[in-house]
C-alpha cells in the first residue's frame, strides 16, 4: 500500500492554531534518524484537538521500515503519545 510522503501533510494546524511539523524518527533496527522526506503516512483527525499519526519510514542504512504510531494532543500544548501496540491486523 502506498502512503502520501508525511511532510506533504505537514503542518498540522489544530483548531486552536498548535502546528505540528514532524517528528524526530529514528530507524527501530539501526537506530539511525530517518529523514522526514522519507516518512510516509497519514494524520486524521480524531477530534478537535486530537489527531492520529500513522506512518512508516524507510531506512537507507539498514534497508528496514519502522512504523511510528501516534495520537497527537493539542491542548496548552502539544503531547505526542505513543498508541499502546495493538493488534490491528486482519485475522487469518
Ligand atoms: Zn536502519
Amino acid at each position: 500500500m502506498q502512503c502520501p510522503p508525511l511532510n506533504y501533510q505537514l503542518p498540522y494546524t489544530f483548531e486552536n492554531g498548535l502546528n505540528f511539523n514532524g517528528f524526530n524518527a529514528q530507524c527501530s533496527g539501526c537506530h539511525q534518524p530517518i529523514e522526514l522526506e522519507q516518512l510516509r503516512g497519514s494524520l486524521s483527525a480524531i477530534g478537535l484537538d486530537r489527531c492520529l499519526l500513522s506512518a512508516r519510514g524507510y531506512c537507507d542504512a539498514c534497508d528496514g521500515i519502522t512504523c511510528y504510531d501516534f495520537i497527537l494532543t493539542a491542548t496548552d500544548q502539544l503531547n505526542v503519545e505513543p498508541l499502546p501496540r495493538q493488534s490491528t491486523t486482519q485475522p487469518l
